[in-house]
């Protein structure tokens, strides 16, 4: 069998202290699940129902590093966020099976369009070009699910240029990540390899090229990237 074109070579992030890669196959996002960030865009930061949107694990940056601003924006926004990476997937997976799930996890950036996907939610459209533009996913280094105790109240922090921009806990997630897990389940096959970005805090503002964003969770590997 030959392949009519070249298939691409998949997307792999680094593992702390170890020389595996980890082969992404698809990124989920979830949309405003920090209550003072539904509330900076305008939600309602009571516990609605989750809702994703997806990026291709081709916008994927494994490691961060210089990021090309993107075309068809005056308005790039940060959103710093946990993602989960899965070992395991199925349907119908259990709250109570979910943790098993995840392979670790890493500190990643949604890097959003808002000029676009605000023009997308005034004519009703979907998000795609605003979320799923080429290196929208900049993703750290992955930690081993086994070395994150702790991890659910672990301090998340962006800064630009040396100032705060963002600053919160993952304990403010509405939805708790096997909450995500078990409700994405009941909507696709989740498959190993695929990636979850849990939601951002406060705070999501605009960079321009020459910006340094270095973005942190505790006990995660830093990210940082320079937009170029
Ligand atoms: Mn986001």
């Amino acid at each position: 069998m030959t392949y009519a074109v070249p298939p691409l070579d998949p997307v792999c992030l680094a593992i702390a202290d170890s020389d595996d890669q980890f082969p992404v196959a698809r990124v989920f996002c979830i949309g405003r699940n920090y209550a003072d960030h539904a509330i900076e865009m305008g939600g309602n930061p009571d516990r609605e129902e989750p809702f994703f949107f997806s990026k291709p694990a081709t916008a994927i940056v494994p490691g961060g590093g210089a990021i090309a601003y993107p075309p068809a924006t005056d308005d790039m926004h940060h959103e710093v966020e946990m993602v989960a990476a899965l070992a395991k997937g199925g349907r119908d997976i259990a709250e109570d099976d979910a943790l098993a799930c995840i392979f670790g996890y890493a500190v990643g950036i949604d890097l959003t369009r808002r000029d676009l996907q605000a023009a997308a939610k005034k004519a009703g459209r979907p998000w795609d070009m605003a979320k799923g533009f080429d290196a929208s996913g900049p993703v750290g280094a992955l930690t081993p699910a086994a070395g994150c105790a702790g991890i659910d109240q672990a301090a998340i922090t962006l800064m630009v240029n040396g100032t705060a921009r963002q600053s919160g806990n993952l304990n403010q997630m509405i939805w708790k990540t096997p909450e995500a897990i078990a409700y994405l389940s009941r909507l696709i096959e989740l498959k190993p390899g695929d990636l979850i970005f849990t939601g951002t805090p406060a705070g999501v503002g605009a960079v321009q090229r020459g910006d340094t964003m270095i973005a942190e969770i505790a006990g995660l590997p830093t990210l940082s990237c320079e937009i170029v």
